[in-house]
């Protein structure tokens, strides 16, 4: 329990910070959604049971409204991938899962994505692995994992680009057995462009594993988190339709407001007048 309080952060690694253990239990029920009682009850320790995501969890703020948490950012919108494929399911599956797991990012942000020919000249890189683990261009990765169950997958936030999948866990596509790869990489993909782990329940940036879903799509915190860090599709539509019918209003008024006898919108007022 102090491990699993000292490994997602509920209980300070470094001399500031939070060192009482009521309070990081109070701190870790609140942000997982459980009943807020500073006790190691059933339901905390099952809680602490489950499959997750093996980031920490940001909870030194702890506003009262229930949100996303950013970090670092990527200076760029058109970034790159690359693969290193697991051995669950076949490279065609896996290819089609990641690309619709960046897509669900992308289609609502001014983000693109496009493959890699390299690990070492990709953004966001992609591995699995084992216990002591990291991608082929990469050194052992510094949190190795812990087979079955637990941490599922990492990923490291901008510019590092590393995003990690335990080779230990079944991923599996479009069944309710093992783990949704896509559920996995989606989450971990948000990571990747700079989003924390979010308390709210249903939101894919929620540290905890929720299982297969069928027709899976990103929540609206999911989706304030992306575009406060990127913006939004819609602004870019926005800003092309605004900039188009101000130069189609200012041809209107340029030809029409010309000085001339026969324009009939002017007439009215230049009679008005004398
Ligand atoms: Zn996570
Ligand atoms: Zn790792």
């Amino acid at each position: 329990m102090q491990k699993f309080l000292n490994q997602y952060h509920y209980i300070s690694t470094s001399r500031s910070g939070n060192h009482n253990v009521d309070l990081a239990i109070r701190r870790f029920q609140r942000f997982a959604g459980l009943k807020v009682t500073g006790k190691l009850d059933l339901a905390t320790i099952d809680q602490m049971k489950k499959p997750r995501c093996g980031l920490p969890d940001d909870v030194a703020g702890g506003g009262r409204v229930r949100r996303y948490k950013t970090g670092p950012k990527w200076s760029k919108k058109s970034l790159t991938y690359f693969v290193e494929y697991g051995e669950d399911l076949s490279q065609y599956q896996q290819d089609i899962i990641f690309q619709k797991a960046l897509q669900f990012w992308s289609d609502v942000s001014g983000l693109s994505f496009s493959r890699a020919s390299s690990s070492s000249a990709a953004d966001i890189k992609i591995s699995f692995g084992a216990a002591t683990h990291g991608g082929s261009s990469e050194r052992t990765c510094a949190y190795p994992f812990d087979g079955q169950g637990g941490v599922l997958a990492h990923a490291f936030f901008p510019s590092d680009g590393r995003a990690h999948f335990d080779e230990d866990e079944e991923f599996t596509d479009n069944t309710p057995k093992g783990t949704n790869l896509l559920w996995v990489a989606t989450h971990e993909f948000g990571h990747s462009l700079g989003i924390d782990h979010s308390d709210v329940q249903g939101a894919i940036m929620y540290p905890y594993y929720t299982g297969y879903v069928e027709g899976m799509k990103l929540h609206s915190d999911d989706i304030a988190a992306i575009q406060s860090l990127y913006g939004n599709v819609l602004e870019f539509v926005g800003l092309f339709v605004f900039v188009f019918f101000s130069l189609l209003l200012f041809l209107f008024f340029t030809t029409t407001f010309m000085p001339c006898d026969s324009c009939s919108i002017i007439r009215p007022y230049m009679l008005s007048t004398g």
